[in-house]
């Protein structure tokens, strides 16, 4: 036996009450319904569970947390090691009072902004048609229409790599345009938000108003993953996209939305490739006509080959 295989011999799964699959396909927990395979997925059942479960792991394989996969591309070879995703079972609304909420990590955004207008909570309605989960939001610092996920967070309850938990207020963790100062294997639980006393009937005619202007705004019924690349400071990418020629600008099935040009769309048939050579073409051309380098927005994990395998069981 070689060096690799006993390195992968040594690996073992660790047990776990939730559930564990092997060489997964993942594509349908992105909204860009691409990418390969994770060699194992793991949804745990509970806090103890993902606690016990990361301190049986080997600290030396990877490990990948997806929340809705609506920021995400998997890449074609698929993700080695674990990738984590939180079930339902994270995903509890707690009213603490009339300000204060905690809610799971995977409690999606807009059930969220929905069930605190039902509750007279205001503050939440940016997150309507944000179809991310609210640890993929506390992580993005996801926002719209003028409001950032970091404006009502107080504080964030944590996993570790190793399987401590931990708990941050809100001043310890920087937020600032998409992006926040927590590790990349550290996995949010749980969060504890401050809205605002509100009535429930403007709350919700909020709610409304924001989904018609998305809808008429942004391609939401396709396959896509939100904006694509960040705004430069003071410009929009979507103006320097257009403005670069690349309206409608095809790579197979993956194109540029004709609804808002910062946004990629899979039009059925397209594979993770299309769409990271579609990004690169358009990082060129914007390169090309105003000396400006757009930031990938949406997070790009995984393998281009067939992932490298960590366990061997
Ligand atoms: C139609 C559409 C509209 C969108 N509109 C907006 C918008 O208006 N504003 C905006 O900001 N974004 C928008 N997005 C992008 C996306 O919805 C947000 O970035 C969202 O916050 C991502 O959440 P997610 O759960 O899908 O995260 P994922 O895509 O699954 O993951 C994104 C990142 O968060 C990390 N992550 C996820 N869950 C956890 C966790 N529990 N603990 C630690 N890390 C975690 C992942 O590791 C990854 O790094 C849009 C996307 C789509 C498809």
């Amino acid at each position: 036996m070689d060096e690799y295989n006993k390195k992968l011999n040594k690996n073992k799964i660790p047990k776990s009450k939730g559930v564990i699959k092997r060489d997964f396909k993942l594509s349908n927990f992105t909204w860009f319904k691409v990418g390969g395979k994770a060699e194992v997925y793991f949804l745990p059942k509970n806090i103890n569970d993902l606690v016990n479960f990361l301190k049986s792991l080997d600290k030396k394989i990877p490990l990948k947390i997806l929340g809705a996969g609506s920021n995400t591309l998997i890449r074609d070879g698929g993700i080695g090691g674990v990738t984590l995703r939180l079930s339902k079972n994270f995903s509890e609304i707690k009213y603490l009072n009339n300000e204060k909420i905690s809610v799971g990590a995977g409690l999606n955004c807009t059930k969220l902004a929905r069930n605190c207008a039902s509750k007279n909570l205001q503050g939440f309605e940016f997150f309507t048609g944000i179809p991310g989960t609210v640890g993929g939001a506390i992580k993005m610092n996801a926002g719209a229409y003028g409001h950032e996920t970091s404006d009502f967070l107080e504080k964030v309850t944590t996993v570790n790599r190793v399987g401590e938990i931990k708990k941050y207020l809100r001043k310890d963790i920087k937020m600032s345009y998409r992006k926040s100062s927590l590790k990349k294997d550290e996995i949010i639980i749980e969060a504890l938000f401050k809205g605002k006393k509100g009535n429930s009937a403007i709350i919700k005619e909020k709610i409304t108003k924001l989904s018609e202007k998305r809808k008429k705004t942004q391609p939401i019924s396709l396959k896509t993953s939100g904006s694509t690349f960040k705004n430069p400071f003071k410009l929009k990418a979507w103006k320097l996209i257009k403005d670069s020629g690349c309206s409608n600008l095809k790579k197979g099935g993956a194109q540029v939305s004709s609804l808002h040009s910062n946004f990629i769309v899979n039009h059925g048939i397209a594979n993770a490739k299309d769409v990271e050579d579609l990004g690169n073409m358009i990082i060129n051309k914007v390169k090309k006509k105003f000396g400006i380098k757009l930031d990938w927005e949406i997070k790009i994990i995984g393998s281009k080959q067939k992932y490298r395998k960590y366990f061997n069981e």
